[in-house]
Order: structure tokens, then C-alpha cells, then sequence
């Protein structure tokens, strides 16, 4: 890793806009670094160098002019769901193969416009479905970290897989993701990277390519607290394309570092435990516990009751929505088109052929819980559940909690191809365990990294917030850093 690659975006702003190095430095630096490592890591699908080099210059060109965005100069990975003008934007699914839209989502709109560079497009998993990015049509991203004194591959968690490895590898200042039911927060777990899943209506959906629609939400991946706050100031804002973005001012979240926690009330479920968890991630929870005592917040427990129904009820809910939003690919307005000897069967080779298993699977799980029949069992009962685990947070914050504090993930990473995960999709699903809930429930959620377990890789811990107070989560999540301190994989790639 060059030196340039292995500043922060805080860290290359100031130096940019002191004028020490140059859009097109770090830019080149990136590319240079992406060039050495990709074949290995796997994390972009699609570099674009051109354009990287086009908007680095004009964002030289801004900076010697002196008008300056958040962003400016600053070299950034861009998830593939993301609509990007005229650059290949497929989430990672062969049936959107060739798939260049006309417009700009807006996330990486307001991005641009804040003078971020784009390097390329980054891995996930197949219309963000999974918890491995291993059901990507391009193959499973690699995760930078290995155990100590081990060669084996593992995951770098999903589905924003490539966007955390790409973080870890310092292949990219920072990188955009999507959450649904924990891919921002638990690839920023298995990564040893700062990850934050915002409230529901903080960022535009408009331009994401749709999974389930009332839980999708955009956020950052960065390598510390400081830079994810950096990242959603930018990416956060009102749009009238998107009529669940809330109208409410964006808060200078940067602003929220380094603020005492003394007479703020943290909360700790008694249900964030699963049976089989290891130890190690029970001591890492408390440790994070005795951070926050010691910087001064209250540590109360509290009860999440519904929480053992938020997976069973998230893996109703995100099926029937993406069933849904996937019905518009039939071959006929985008990508894939496979023959048949009528319409019908053109429908039904394309979707035979376009679709991974994974998400065929979803499909299928979601027809069938929508179906006539069905519908009253499965998918209303859902939503009365998550209505009960949305009331379950607002009762605990209504007693005086400001923020709640929780393992993130159940482990560390896994191995690629696992034969346990690979053969039970019911396991693989309980890696979204402690994340999901705060989907269901609209809440933002931060993911930081506080330690090692005995393999030697990264385990996080995961702030969840009221609505619309991230700036909690930043001041929470910065204490967490501070004690913990950062963690950056050995390179072997
Ligand atoms: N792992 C979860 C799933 O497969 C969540 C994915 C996501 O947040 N996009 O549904």
C-alpha cells in the first residue's frame, strides 16, 4: 500500500486542500493499487479508470479555484446497485447483463457534486441477497484478512462484500453500500472497517436498484468513524424522486466527534444472545460495555422482547418485497434476453437463466407468503411482528436510553465455500441475527470494529439509535475507536 492510499479521507482532504498532493495523485495511487490487487481480491467488477481521471482533474481544477466541496478530490468505490450514467451497473445479476442506465442515482449524484471521484463499481452479492458475496455472477470477493498463520480464503460478508474489502485494502478512501437486513454492518464486521446503516429516509433510494423497498437503505463503509460521518453528510438528503426521504435538515455529523458521553444512558438487550455464540463475543460486548462506563454513560439493561422474531419475520417481508421489485425483469426493457417461442417462454427462459439460485430462491419464498391464501398466514402476520419489534425500541427509548449497544455479528468471517452455510441457507441467514432488527424497526445502526478474536480477525460491535440521531451513533461509535483502536489486515494480496 502506498503511502497516499493509506490516508483517510479526513487525512487526504486536509492534504488536498493544502494543496500537499493532488486529486490525480491519489486518484493514480488507487488505480495503481487496484490494478495489483483486484485479481486477487475480487471487490471491483467494473474499475473506470477514464472517468476516475477526468473528475480528478476537474476536481484539481475546483480546488486551485478554491470552491471546494465535502468530498472534493476524493477517490471513492461505488456499490453496483447504484445507477451510474453510462457505466455498468448490474447488482452483480446476469440478467441486467450490458445494463448502462441513462441517469445518476442520486446517492453518487450527491457524491459527485461534493467532488468525490469514482474508481469503479464494487462486488455484492446477486441483487444484494446474502450474507457472503458468494452469490455474485462474478464471483465471491475475497477477504482481506486471514487467520493467523492460515492461506484459507474467507468472506468478507454481504452483501456489500466488495465495499468493505475494498475499504480494508485500502482500494478506495471509502466506498457506498446498501443495507437490508445487515450489508453494510456486518461486512464492516468481518472487515475490521467502520460501517452505518442510517434511519429509513436519510438517503434516497431513487437509482438503487430495488431489493425490498421499506428496508433498503444507503450508507457509507469507511475505514473510521470520522470518515463514514464525512461520507453521510454527503450521501444524505431530501429528494422529491423519493417520496420515503424525510424532509429534515442534515446535521453536520462530523461535528458530532469527540463529544462526551457523560449523562447519556446506553442500553443493553438481554436478548442479543444466540445459542452457539462464542464466547469471545460475549467479552467483546462487554468490554464495549466498560469503554462507555469509563467515558462516562450510564449502562442500563433493557428488555427487546420480539427481538427471536425479527429474522422469521425480516425473511417474509424481504422475500415478498423483492419478489415484487423483481417481477420487472422479463428480458424485455433491460439486459438478459433469452429466446422462446412466445412471450411467455421468453419470460421464462430469461428469468431461468438470469437469476442465481439465491434469488430464485427469494422469489419463490415471496410468491408463495403473498399468494392468495397465504397472504394472512405469512405476510401480515410478519408486519404485525415488526410492528411489535419497532414498539419493543420505542418503549426502551421512551424510558431514557439514548443509544443501544450490541455484538454485531454472531462470529467473525467465515470460510468461501463453506459446506455448513453453503448447504443451509437457514444458517447462512443467521449471520443478520442482531442486524435485522433495526431494519424492521427504521433505526440507524453503526458497526465498529473493537478487536480481535483469537484467529486474529476483526469483531464488531454494532450502535443502534433513535431515528434520525446518527449523530449519537458517531459520538458512541468514536468512543468504541478510541479505546479499541484501528485495525488494518497483513497484506498477502
Ligand atoms: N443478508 C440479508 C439478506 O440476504 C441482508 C442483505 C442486505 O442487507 N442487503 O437478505
Amino acid at each position: 500500500m502506498s503511502e497516499l492510499t493509506s490516508l483517510t479521507i479526513a487525512e487526504a482532504r486536509n492534504k488536498l486542500l493544502a494543496k500537499e498532493i493532488t486529486s490525480v495523485e491519489l486518484t493514480e495511487a488507487y488505480l495503481n493499487a487496484i490494478d495489483a490487487a483486484n485479481e486477487k481480491l475480487n471487490a471491483y467488477i467494473k474499475v473506470t479508470p477514464e472517468l476516475a481521471r477526468e473528475q480528478a482533474k476537474a476536481s484539481d481544477a475546483r480546488i486551485a479555484a478554491g470552491k471546494t466541496g465535502g468530498l472534493e478530490g476524493i477517490p471513492l468505490g461505488i456499490k453496483d446497485l447504484f445507477a451510474t450514467r453510462g457505466v455498468h451497473t448490474q447488482a452483480c445479476s446476469h440478467i441486467l447483463d450490458g445494463f448502462k442506465p441513462e441517469y445518476e442515482s442520486t446517492v453518487s449524484q450527491n457524491l459527485f457534486d461534493d467532488g468525490a471521484v469514482m474508481l469503479g463499481k464494487l462486488n455484492m452479492d446477486e441483487f444484494a441477497m446474502g450474507s457472503s458475496n458468494e452469490s455474485s455472477y462474478y464471483g465471491p470477493v475475497k477477504n482481506p484478512w486471514r487467520a493467523q498463520g492460515s492461506n484459507a480464503d474467507l468472506v468478507p460478508g454481504g452483501s456489500s462484500g466488495g465495499s468493505a474489502a475494498a475499504v480494508a485494502a485500502h482500494l478506495c478512501a471509502g466506498a457506498t453500500a446498501t443495507d437490508t437486513g445487515g450489508s453494510i454492518r456486518q461486512p464492516a464486521a468481518f472487515t475490521g472497517t467502520v460501517g452505518i446503516k442510517p434511519t429509513y429516509g436519510r438517503c434516497s433510494r431513487w437509482g438503487i436498484v430495488a431489493f425490498a423497498s421499506s428496508l433498503d437503505q444507503a450508507g457509507p463503509i469507511a475505514r473510521d468513524v470520522r470518515d463514514a460521518a464525512i461520507m453521510l453528510k454527503s450521501m444524505a438528503s431530501i429528494d422529491v424522486k423519493d417520496t420515503t426521504s424525510v424532509d429534515m435538515p442534515v446535521p453536520d455529523y462530523e461535528a458530532a466527534i469527540g463529544k462526551s458521553l457523560k449523562g447519556k444512558r446506553i442500553g443493553i438487550p438481554n436478548e442479543y444472545r444466540v445459542e452457539g455464540m462464542p464466547g469471545e463475543i460475549e467479552d467483546i460486548w462487554q468490554q464495549g460495555i466498560a469503554w462507555l462506563r469509563d467515558a462516562g454513560a450510564e449502562i442500563v439493561n433493557i428488555s427487546l422482547p420480539h427481538t427471536k422474531y425479527a429474522l422469521p419475520a425480516y425473511y417474509i417481508v424481504a422475500p415478498a418485497e423483492a419478489s415484487s421489485n423483481l417481477a420487472r425483469y422479463d428480458g424485455v426493457r433491460y439486459g438478459l434476453r433469452v429466446d422462446g417461442k412466445d412471450i411467455a417462454d421468453m419470460y421464462e427462459k430469461t428469468r431461468a437463466a438470469g437469476f442465481g439460485q439465491e434469488v430464485k430462491r427469494r422469489i419463490m419464498i415471496g410468491t408463495y407468503v403473498l399468494s392468495a391464501g397465504y397472504y394472512d398466514a405469512y405476510y401480515i402476520r410478519a408486519q404485525k411482528v415488526r410492528t411489535l419489534i419497532k414498539r419493543d425500541f420505542e418503549l426502551a427509548f421512551h424510558a431514557g436510553v439514548d443509544a443501544i449497544l450490541t455484538p454485531a455479528t454472531p462470529s467473525s468471517a467465515f470460510g468461501i465455500a463453506d459446506e455448513d452455510l453453503a448447504n443451509d441457507p437457514v444458517k447462512m441467514y443467521l449471520n443478520d441475527i442482531f442486524t435485522v432488527t433495526v431494519n424492521m424497526a427504521g433505526l440507524p445502526g453503526i458497526a465498529v470494529p473493537a478487536g480481535l478474536d483469537h484467529k486474529g480477525l476483526p469483531l464488531g460491535l454494532q450502535v443502534i439509535g433513535k431515528p434520525f440521531d446518527e449523530e449519537m451513533l458517531f459520538q458512541t461509535a468514536h468512543v468504541i475507536e478510541q479505546a479499541a483502536g484501528r485495525f488494518t489486515p497483513a497484506k498477502w494480496w
